[in-house]
């Protein structure tokens, strides 16, 4: 009888010539557990996605109960499905009035498609600006705003009309004028390695776009949910965009994505074409019963207010010969080696310690730190001892030219 990993391997569709292959077979809290009982520590969140941690109760007698009730209804925007309405309600008391209409969608990618469509139909215009290193998911829509050539190139021809610009270059807004449609932004670039906005770069963002009547749009999908010790960044920076992207963290677990503007925007996909964005799964009611409980998880046990003080926790454990610097605010870090020859090994290495970290896609010299934001001072203090031993293993087993 083929294992587990054998059977991943043959039957499962693969991306990557060394995938983590990882076996669990259960998750509580901040750990995640293999077959015979190992723990790894989860760093990561599943790439930002655990902020409340595995299993949270409250979550999952949210899914119970909603899966008593009923799963799959009807595709999105035709029935009255209690658990996506009470979530939209919910969700937008934490934002601007302006951002009060929440299209649900299934993923981070099926949001940003859904931001661009709706600012191109709002405002008639076709060009799109995006950021170079900028990430926002790996659909066609999304790929072809990709701020890097390495994954794009070999699937062009992608959406004409698309362009990255400099982040953090004033100068760099120029471009955006009268025929641009909309400009896509992470507020803190996450996949290029926890890059944060410099000297009012938002502000004057919004400024420009106002000022050419292109609709700003913001992919919180990494940075949402508390990350960054606030609710969004939308607090943090206090710049409002036109439309917000959601996704990873606002489904609990779940996989759930949403686009959110004001009504009058939204609006432009009821006509002329109507049926503007069509998803059949996008909301499942389960998905956003369980968004709803961990959302009012992150609230009730205020999550994101302890975030900044959790981040200094790290900050100062974390001095050690082979790190040069810890980037970023709240529990979205960057871990950055003197030597990037150093990152493969702590990475590939980091469960034998029982961690589990993770690369940015486009960042070499550091690993990535975003753990559920339920992390205690204690489990941080262990992770850090760990983490440096595992430095310390680095330094010794990894020779540098
Ligand atoms: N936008 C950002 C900022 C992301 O970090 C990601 C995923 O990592 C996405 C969009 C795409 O989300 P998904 O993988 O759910 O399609």
């Amino acid at each position: 009888m083929l294992t587990n990993r054998q059977l991943f391997l043959q039957h499962l569709g693969q991306t990557s010539s060394a995938p983590m292959m990882l076996e669990i077979v259960s998750a509580k809290g901040i750990y995640m557990y293999g077959p015979s009982g190992e723990r790894y520590m989860d760093l990561i969140s599943g790439v930002s996605v655990s902020n409340t941690g595995h299993g949270h109760p409250r979550v999952v007698e949210a899914v119970r109960n909603q899966v008593d009730l009923y799963m799959h209804l009807m595709v999105y925007g035709e029935i009255i499905q209690s658990p996506q309405v009470k979530y939209a309600e919910r969700l937008t008391e934490f934002l601007p009035p302006d951002l009060s209409s929440c299209y649900f969608v299934n993923s981070g990618s099926e949001a940003v498609e859904g931001g661009l469509k709706l600012a191109k139909r709002f405002t008639g215009r076709s060009r799109i600006i995006s950021f170079k290193n900028c990430y926002h998911g790996s659909t066609h829509g999304a790929l072809s705003l990709q701020g890097s050539e390495l994954y794009k190139n070999a699937f062009r021809p992608l959406l004409p009309d698309t362009f990255q610009v400099d982040f953090n270059n004033v100068k760099s807004l120029d471009f955006i004028d009268s025929k641009t449609a909309c400009v896509i932004v992470e507020p803190v670039q996450g996949e290029a390695g926890i890059i944060y906005p410099e000297n009012d770069f938002l502000l004057k963002l919004r400024e420009r776009c106002t000022l050419t009547g292109t609709l700003l749009i913001f992919d919180e999908i990494q940075t949402g949910f508390g990350r960054l010790g606030h609710m969004f960044a939308i607090n943090r920076f206090g710049v409002v965009p036109d439309i917000l992207l959601l996704a990873k963290a606002l489904g609990g677990g779940m996989p759930l994505g949403a686009f959110i503007s004001s009504t009058e925007i939204m609006s432009a996909l009821v006509s002329n074409p109507p049926l503007g964005h069509i998803s059949t799964f996008g909301g499942h009611p389960v998905c956003c019963a369980a968004g709803l409980a961990a959302l009012n998880v992150i609230v009730d046990e205020k999550l994101a207010e302890n975030c900044n003080p959790k981040s200094d926790l790290f900050k100062n454990e974390l001095s050690h010969k082979l790190i040069s610097e810890v980037r970023g605010e709240g529990l979205l870090m960057a871990v950055k080696l003197s030597n990037k020859a150093y990152i493969p090994y702590v990475i590939s290495h980091a469960p034998e310690l029982g961690l589990v970290l993770d690369y940015f896609l486009f960042c070499d010299n550091a690993f990535r730190i975003a753990p559920p934001l339920i992390i205690t001072e204690a489990e941080i203090a262990e992770a850090c001892g760990l983490l440096k031993k595992l430095l310390d293993d680095a330094e010794k087993n990894v020779k540098i030219r």
